[in-house]
């Protein structure tokens, strides 16, 4: 069944004990809150992944990500971090593919499908990013290119596992800019993607798939993006490291 989720991605922010402040703050406005069967995620640097996941253990829908992994389980890979290690901290969701990787990192399609495949092999969730740089939407190829970053990078997956994946569409020019993409663009790509998922593996396996927005999402904008039939949660950055904005955006459904 298609989940609503909120997942914030704090990217190399927040220190340990940050960290705890941020769950902590968080987690009290929420008492407060009735958001229903929204899952919420937390998705704190590597540093403070397992206290974060102590924080919120047993917590009902309530979980944690790591910002990426390496696709071998374990070896002379010097500061990469194994799926396996990753659920030892208690994560269950696992970014993969975020446009910063893609454009910092060199993370090519093909990699990213091997994180899929190492993720999925680990028990965890793929929180697969996909998304076009402004260039690309102003030559009107966004479609082509995202077509292309979901086949190379998740299409290998059978039936059974893709429904599982959660997929994140953010235009790259949308993200930490403040320029949001209109509820109508955001939607028309949704669509585009169900469509791609629909084509390849049937109409159950695409309407059980999760697909998030992200780039530039507040409480402000979150409401008008969340009713779209195809839009089903966010993955916020920025608002994400601020309890009040999250949660904001936890209750914009
Ligand atoms: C992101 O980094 O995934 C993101 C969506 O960032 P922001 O919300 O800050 O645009």
């Amino acid at each position: 069944m298609r989940k609503k989720i909120v997942a914030g991605n704090w990217k190399m922010n927040k220190s340990h004990d940050e960290s705890v402040k941020l769950v902590n703050e968080t987690l009290q406005l929420l008492a407060n809150e009735n958001i229903g069967d929204t899952i919420v995620i937390f998705s704190p640097p590597f540093t403070a992944l397992e206290r974060v996941g102590s924080l919120i253990h047993n917590r009902k829908n309530i979980f944690s990500a790591a910002q990426n992994c390496y696709w071998e389980k374990s070896g002379a890979y010097t500061g990469e971090i194994s799926t396996t290690m990753i659920k030892a901290t208690g994560a269950s969701y696992v970014i993969i593919g975020h446009s910063e990787r893609r454009q910092y990192f060199n993370e090519t399609n093909e990699q990213l499908a091997l994180k899929v495949n190492a993720v999925m092999a680990e028990g965890l969730t793929p929180i697969f990013c996909c998304g076009e740089p402004l260039d690309v939407r102003e030559a009107s190829k966004h479609e082509q290119l995202v077509e292309e970053q979901i086949r190379k990078g998740i299409f290998q997956l059978t039936k059974d596992e893709i429904a599982q994946v959660v997929i994140a569409y953010e235009p790259v020019w949308a993200i930490g800019t403040g320029k949001v993409a209109t509820d109508e663009e955001a939607q028309q790509m949704h669509a585009f993607i169900r469509k791609l998922i629909a084509t390849e593996y049937g109409n159950e396996a695409a309407e059980n798939t999760s697909i998030l927005y992200g780039g530039s999402c507040k409480p402000s904008n979150a409401k008008g993006l969340f009713s779209q039939p195809d839009i089903d949660g966010g993955l916020i950055g920025g608002a994400s490291l601020v309890a009040a904005d999250f949660v904001g955006i936890m209750k914009s459904f």
